[in-house]
């Protein structure tokens, strides 16, 4: 996939803006802002979700819920020590095991503040092999007391996120990042916008480009949003862990590869009418496309929209990536490129009539 310079800085830009569950309104302004010239409402509720509206050709027409979710893992204060050093909170599924000797951008009321995670050399270390406790980590701002270290504007539940933004790795169309979960999917959805427009696409049903909020803690924002929208379908984006690095059981956590195209996640939360219509767009269009399984839920924000209010026929089209939050998330360009193109086909595919619900 080749970026437009101008989709290219909005990436950079959003992956650049730090986004700690419950506090993603900085990165929102910025989807808005790109999103606004290819739709034509854009709104936030009380919690952040913020979501775009481009309206149907016709009045009266079924309305398409795109999602993806706006917040990334962090750390929040928990204790500021008489000596300085700060005790930290896990802010949704941050991995303890490759916390220390990492640089924190924390917001503090001032601004900015970097703070890194000490590690105790291996020479010295008790228990040199083993992942610390939560409660083992620590964050040293250079400060050698609890009184300076509130003098740089920091207080107890303050966030940060890891300081890693993007890399291109050696030119390929592997792109590295904290947070591509699930930045580079609001990314999808806003390009999809763009896509629409730029072909002169106006839909048969309208379109719902939702960022949803505080996912990393439960899919919260999506179920507040999915209540307020009343979808007739809904398709959420996230990332799916590929399987194709080293150690991997295939025959324990399926085949899913970078560069293969989207993966359609194939079990009870995902109405397989909407799937069936996605896997024909796909095989109709020559877009590759991948499959996973669920046996239960799915562990995204689908869980919370396909059972929204009576049922919305939702399903989960999911990016690969490896090293799922770590500070180096590894994704393909070519599975971005795939994504937009199958969503772009399916917009195009729907008629008003279109109803994905089971019928007796
Ligand atoms: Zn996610």
């Amino acid at each position: 996939m080749n970026l437009t310079e101008e989709a290219s800085e909005f990436l950079t830009q959003i992956l650049d803006t730090p986004a700690p569950t419950g506090l993603e309104m900085d990165a929102q302004r910025l989807w808005a802002a790109y999103i606004a010239p290819f739709t034509d409402e854009q709104h936030c509720d009380a919690y952040g979700s913020t979501w775009a509206v481009l309206h149907a050709a016709e009045p009266g027409a079924p309305t398409l819920m795109l999602d993806a979710h706006a917040d990334e893992i962090g750390f929040s204060i928990r204790h500021i020590e008489d000596n300085g050093f700060v005790r930290v909170e896990r802010l949704g599924g941050s991995d303890v095991a490759i916390a220390r000797g990492r640089r924190i951008r924390f917001q503090g009321t001032d601004g900015e503040v970097i703070g890194i995670t000490g590690n105790t050399a291996i020479h010295i270390r008790e228990d040199s092999d083993k992942a610390p406790k939560l409660w083992d980590l620590y964050v040293d701002f250079g400060c050698d007391s609890r009184q300076e270290v509130e003098s740089l504007g920091l207080r107890v539940g303050d966030r940060g996120v890891y300081c890693d933004g993007p890399l291109m790795l050696n030119g390929g169309k592997r792109l590295v990042c904290r947070a591509l979960d699930d930045r580079l999917c609001g990314f999808i959805t806003a390009e999809v916008a763009r896509a629409l427009s730029e072909r002169g696409i106006r839909p048969a049903w309208n379109i719902v480009f939702a960022n949803t909020v505080q996912e990393e803690v439960g899919c919260i924002g999506a179920a507040m949003l999915t209540y307020r929208i009343r979808p007739q379908a809904a398709i959420c984006l996230d990332v799916t862990h590929a399987t194709d690095s080293p150690g991997l059981d295939k025959g324990r956590y399926g085949d899913v590869r970078l560069g293969k195209g989207g993966c359609l996640c194939i079990g009870p939360a995902c109405h397989p009418n909407l799937n069936a219509r996605l896997e024909l767009a796909a095989l109709e269009n020559g877009i590759p496309m991948q499959r996973e399984t669920s046996g239960r839920t799915t562990g995204t924000n689908t869980d919370q929209i396909f059972r929204s209010r009576a049922g919305v026929p939702a399903t989960n089209l999911s990016l690969p990536l490896r090293y799922m939050h770590s500070p180096v998330e590894t994704a393909d360009l070519d599975d971005v490129q795939a994504c937009i193109e199958l969503l772009v086909a399916f917009i195009r595919s729907l008629s008003p009539e279109d109803d994905f619900g089971h019928k007796l």
